[in-house]
């Protein structure tokens, strides 16, 4: 995955700095905040692969320096430590506003939604930049409508121990749409369903990290509650593919980005058990407060307007996560204990 990137970056640079005078060049400088992250630095390797100027913003809440380390040295790529709860200015064409503690044990008592999105749109209102906000299937709370397309408004609890995140979401959607309607920002909303991939936090309970994880260390899979609640689990890449897409589309969405192949956490458990170990037990635990029952994208609007579609299906992606996993827990010769 990482060398297939590399591949990608060593080619000649920007195809357009070859472009005869005259022909627009397709060229971009581009911000990825959240950009050592997960979801951001498997971005940043596709904005620098095609020949893109990238400033990854992060304050290494959860991202990782190792994230995007193979583009040190890169000219056209640059790595800033910033919290975008401070003011920001720098010139770009576009945005990507994907900082946010993404995760329950990290959501808590977090501004960076609401304050650090409005100051990624007043940046992108002062030099005219495009604005993708990268919101959530949280917005949906614990939905009455499955599956969810986007004109559902949501069933969300504002009080609860997860609303630091989907109403921080839901707020940052809101002064999105503020600053479109007030301001003229051009802007584009993506709502993303659970995705999962290499380089995703080891640590901060997801629940395809979790299981990865206990199955590589021989550890129980810990499934919350009875199991049966059920998520839709996009990979990576087909994620990646989807926000360009809709960051180049003449849409503002908002569009779900996931797969619909819809697994409860039992079946979750059995394809991780068939791919890594299938001795692994499972440990049945507490769920938490306020846990959507069930989650599935509708994604007929971005097929539709975006001409997007998922490739890859849970049980060909999982396995593409995993040798990133080993190397971490186990580290690079896989021999080590941990
Ligand atoms: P991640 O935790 O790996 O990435 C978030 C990044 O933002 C990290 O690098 C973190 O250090 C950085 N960050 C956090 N607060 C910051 C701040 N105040 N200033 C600067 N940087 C900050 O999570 P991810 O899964 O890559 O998520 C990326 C985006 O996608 C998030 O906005 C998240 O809400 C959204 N999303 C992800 C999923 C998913 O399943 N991965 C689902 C829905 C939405
Ligand atoms: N902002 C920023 N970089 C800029 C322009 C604005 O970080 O280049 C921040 C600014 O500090 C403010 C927020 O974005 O907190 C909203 O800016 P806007 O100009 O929309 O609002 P105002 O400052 O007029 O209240
Ligand atoms: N979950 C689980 N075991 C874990 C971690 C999570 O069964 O070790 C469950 C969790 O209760 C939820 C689902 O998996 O029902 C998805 O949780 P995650 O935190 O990954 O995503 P989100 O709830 O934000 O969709």
């Amino acid at each position: 995955e990482d060398h297939q990137q590399l591949d990608l970056w060593s080619k000649p640079a920007a195809a357009a700095t070859r472009i005869p005078l005259g022909l627009k060049s397709k060229s971009l400088r581009i911000v990825v905040t959240g950009g050592a992250g997960f979801v951001g630095s498997h971005l940043v390797d596709k904005l620098i692969g095609r020949g893109d100027s990238v400033i990854v913003v992060d304050n290494f809440f959860t991202g990782r320096k190792e994230n995007v380390m193979h583009h040190f040295g890169n000219p056209r790529f640059e790595l800033i430590r910033h919290d975008v709860v401070e003011p920001l200015l720098l010139e770009v064409d576009q945005i990507y506003h994907l900082a946010c503690p993404a995760s329950p044990v990290h959501y808590k008592f977090n501004p960076t939604n609401v304050v650090g999105t409005l100051n990624m749109l007043g940046l992108a209102k002062r030099i005219g930049a495009r604005f993708l906000l990268t919101s959530t299937s949280e917005v949906y709370g614990d939905p009455l409508e499955h599956p969810q397309k986007e004109d559902y408004w949501g069933n969300v609890n504002p009080i609860g121990v997860r609303s630091c995140y989907d109403e921080g979401k839901r707020t940052a959607e809101t002064l999105t749409m503020d600053y479109h309607r007030g301001a003229n920002v051009s802007v584009r909303i993506a709502r993303i369903f659970n995705t999962y991939g290499p380089r995703m936090c080891l640590d901060d309970g997801r629940v395809v990290s979790n299981f990865v994880a206990q199955a590589l260390r021989k550890e129980p899979l810990t499934v919350y509650g009875d199991g049966k609640q059920t998520r839709s689990f996009q990979f990576v890449s087909d994620l990646v593919e989807g926000l360009v897409k809709l960051m180049e589309s003449d849409h503002i969405g908002p569009f779900n980005l996931g797969n619909p192949g819809e697994f409860t956490m039992l079946e979750l458990a059995q394809v991780v058990k068939e791919t890594i170990d299938p001795e692994a037990k499972i440990e049945f635990r507490d769920n938490t407060a306020d846990d959507p029952h069930m989650r599935k994208p509708d994604i007929s609007k971005a097929i539709s307007m975006l001409g997007w579609e998922p490739k890859i299906p849970l049980r060909e992606g999982l396995p593409r996560m995993v040798d990133d996993f080993k190397q971490r827990i186990f580290g690079k010769d896989g021999t080590s204990s941990s």
